[in-house]
């Protein structure tokens, strides 16, 4: 969906502070163990995003009507701010949240939560690195920009991952960029 610059940005307002209360709740008044979960459950929910990153991407944005036809805007114009509003990712946290919590104690969903929702942090900042920022060559971010670019210009059936590419080493769908066979 094309945003505002304000609205493209959102998210970079919205989460620090939400993933902040989040580890509060999960971490207040906490014993050694009860923390010691609490940041396993962040880790996790972080390995966690990695790979709806990549089934988001792959089966949703580019297959389901109407997140395909949205996305293939974003492949057109790549430095537009298109994205997902703050609202539509807000709301599908707060479900996922709600529903963890009915299955597990709070301090555990919260920290689940808050290890998605940075996930979902780092994945933002990184697209938006990838398409509005200098990156210095040779760097991690560089060699995400030359994946990343594949996958809008030469071959939109690889390079999913955009934050991390264990997701397409997996399934077999990681293409080479330039510097990789330069290697
Ligand atoms: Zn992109
Ligand atoms: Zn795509």
């Amino acid at each position: 969906m094309r945003l505002s610059k304000w609205g493209y940005y959102a998210d970079f307002a919205l989460y620090p502070v939400w993933i902040g209360a989040l580890a509060t709740r999960a971490l207040w008044h906490a014993s050694i163990a009860v923390a010691a979960i609490a940041f396993g459950a962040i880790a996790l929910g972080l390995a966690v995003w990695g790979g709806i990153e990549y089934a988001l991407h792959r089966w949703v944005l580019h297959r389901v009507e109407p997140f395909r036809r949205l996305h293939e805007r974003h492949h057109a114009h790549p430095a537009d701010f298109i994205g997902t509003p703050v609202w539509f990712s807000a709301m599908l946290f707060l479900i996922v949240w709600q529903s963890l919590a009915r299955w597990a104690p709070g301090f555990l969903a919260a920290a689940l939560v808050a290890g998605l929702m940075t996930g979902y942090l780092v994945y933002a900042a990184v697209h938006d690195a990838v398409h509005h920022r200098r990156v210095r060559a040779g760097s991690w971010l560089y060699r995400a920009k030359l994946r990343h670019a594949r996958h809008h210009q030469a071959d939109a059936r690889c390079n999913y991952a955009v934050s991390c590419s264990l997701w397409d080493r997996l399934l077999g769908t990681e293409r080479a960029t330039a510097i990789d066979r330069d290697r």
